[in-house]
Order: C-alpha cells, then structure tokens, then sequence
C-alpha cells in the first residue's frame, strides 16, 4: 500500500516554528517512506482564517524546502472552504442514522454547567448531556423557531476506545466520560475541524497522519466518526509540542517565532532547520542542513521517529 501523508496548514496568520516541526517530521516520514505527502488548506475556521495567510503557508513551506505532491486539482492542493457540499453531504448521512443529535446549549450554558470547583478536563469543557434526547427531527422545531444550534455526534455511553499511535504507544479512555459529546456542525456556520478532517483524510486517501499532540484526544473524537462510516482510519504520529521556556506552548508571549519574521531577520532556513533537526534528535552537529541532507540523514537510521525526545521541545528563542 502507498504511504499517502498530508500536511494540514489552517491560514489562521503566518506558520510559526512548532508548525515548521511537525511539518519537517511529516515531510521525513512520508520521505522515507517513499509515500506521497499532499497538501490541505484548512481553511473553514473563517472568523480565524486570515486572506494572505494561504500564500504565506505556501512561502514558508517553499522557504524551508519542503515541497508536496501535487494533486490533480488545478491548484495542485486542497482548500477545505471548497468542500462544502460534500461535508454536508457526509453530515446528512450520520443525520440518517440518527448518529448526531441538535444541540441548543449555548456556549456559557455548557461552561456554567461544568464549573464544579476543582474539575479538570483533559481537552475542553466535557459537555453535559443535555441535549443528547434530541432527534434528529427536532431541528425543524429550532429552524422554525429560528434558534441556533449545533450537531452534536453522540459518543457511545460507556464504551472504552483503545488505539496506538506510531509515535506515543497506546491510548485508551472512555470517551463519553472523559470527553463528551463532540459538535460536528453547527445550521449557522461551516462544519466543525472534526468532521471536516475525516471527510477530507478520508477523500483523499490519507493513511499517515503526522500532527502535534495538542489533537492526541480529538483522535478518539475522528475514530468514532471514521467507525461510525464504517471508513478506515489512518494511523497517526502525535508528536511533542514546542514549548516556551516556562514549559507552555509556545505563543506570543515567549516572542516572534513566526518563520516569516526569521526571514525578514535574515535568519537562513538551513538554521531553523537544524536546530530542528537537532531537537528531533536526527544531528548533534551545528553544520547547516537543508531539507534533503535531513532527509538523508533519516535515511540512514531505522528508527529515527523513535528516538525523537517524548518530552516537549523547549526553545529558547
Ligand atoms: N490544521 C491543523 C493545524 O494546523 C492540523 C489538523 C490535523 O493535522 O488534523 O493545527
């Protein structure tokens, strides 16, 4: 079976040294794979998606010599805000099976109900449950009456979910306890990061997902929705964040690690690129290395996705 990888920028402003990681890894692994690596917009967050953000991704990536195969769309890459229909299409099929249910919750009615003292999540509030007797048929009522509401995708009660990821070994949980019913779509917005990514991983015939371990429990979110087609899931790598030097994800706060900003300093990409490779574990030499002569070095290790350090990269800007 062909390795097909993708790299999935969102256009949400410009791609940032964590990205330039996981993408350099997502790129190394389809390489030495001898497998495919498309490239996906993931354009659908609007309020989010910034316009000259796609040209941006395309720089960088280009910056860094880290090239895609194209696809046979004139682009040559996919954009997630041209895929509407079939994302509806898709939603009306879990519809039919009565596998979503119309939830009117608002946003601060779900994080009031949750704020017992000294709860802690593991990914976002986990909501309630209070809509999940709804049917499907209910949302002629709430269009009629013209309330917003949102599709939720009913975990099965109970039920323990159980999968390995290449890179961080084996995950398990209850989902329906630990996460929550999860919101697919909502009748006033496009459809939700959750089901977009399957129908597109799905479409396009991805079965390598390399991406960082802040999605690690959107997996279980993605696996019930891939189950719930009866569609094959691909295998994911959930790698390590980049941190900032007091441990948190690396964010404004820490300074500018936005590669367009090392451009403009001057910086070379061969120097991003190394000390990449270098936290990745694949160099301990400071020469400067671009992409292919990383490439090569992977090559000549077996197993050099598992000796990437399991623990958050802290950079030191
Ligand atoms: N678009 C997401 C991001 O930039 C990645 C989603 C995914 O890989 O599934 O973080």
């Amino acid at each position: 079976m062909t390795y097909i990888g993708r790299l999935a920028p969102s256009p949400t402003g410009a791609q940032h040294l964590g990205n330039a990681r996981t993408y350099l890894v997502a790129w190394l692994h389809a390489r030495t794979n001898r497998g495919k690596l498309l490239l996906r917009i993931e354009d659908l967050d609007t309020p989010r998606t910034k316009s000259g953000a796609e040209a941006l991704v395309l720089e960088d990536l280009e910056w860094l010599g880290l090239d895609w195969d194209r696809d046979a769309s004139s682009l040559g890459f996919a954009r997630q805000s041209e895929r509407t229909n079939r994302y509806a299409e898709v939603l009306d099929q879990l519809k039919s099976r009565e596998l979503i249910y119309p939830c009117t919750c608002s946003r601060s009615e779900i994080e009031e109900a949750a704020s017992a003292p000294h709860e802690s999540f593991l990914d976002g509030t986990v909501y309630n449950g209070k809509c999940a007797s709804n049917h499907v048929a209910d949302a002629m009522k709430f269009e009629q009456q013209g309330t917003k509401y949102a599709w939720r995708f009913r975990f099965s009660p109970m039920q323990t979910t159980t999968w390995i990821d290449q890179f961080a070994g084996q995950q398990t949980l209850i989902p329906s306890q630990s996460l929550g019913d999860f919101i697919v779509a909502r009748n006033y917005g496009p459809v939700a990061y959750q089901l977009a990514v399957v129908v597109d991983d799905h479409d396009s015939d991805i079965n390598n997902v390399v991406r960082g371990d802040d999605l690690i429990y959107s997996t279980y979110r993605q696996l019930a929705i891939y189950d719930a087609l009866q569609w094959k899931a691909p295998s994911w790598i959930h790698l390590p964040l980049v941190v900032g030097n007091d441990g948190r994800r690396l964010a404004k706060r820490h300074g500018d690690s936005r590669l367009k900003f090392y451009r403009e300093q001057g910086v070379k990409p061969e120097e991003l690129l190394n000390a990449i490779a270098q936290s990745l574990g694949l160099t301990t030499n400071k020469s400067l290395l671009n992409a292919n002569q990383i490439l090569d070095l992977a090559q000549q290790s077996s197993d050099w996705l598992h000796r990437i350090p399991a623990a958050p990269f802290q950079w030191t800007l």
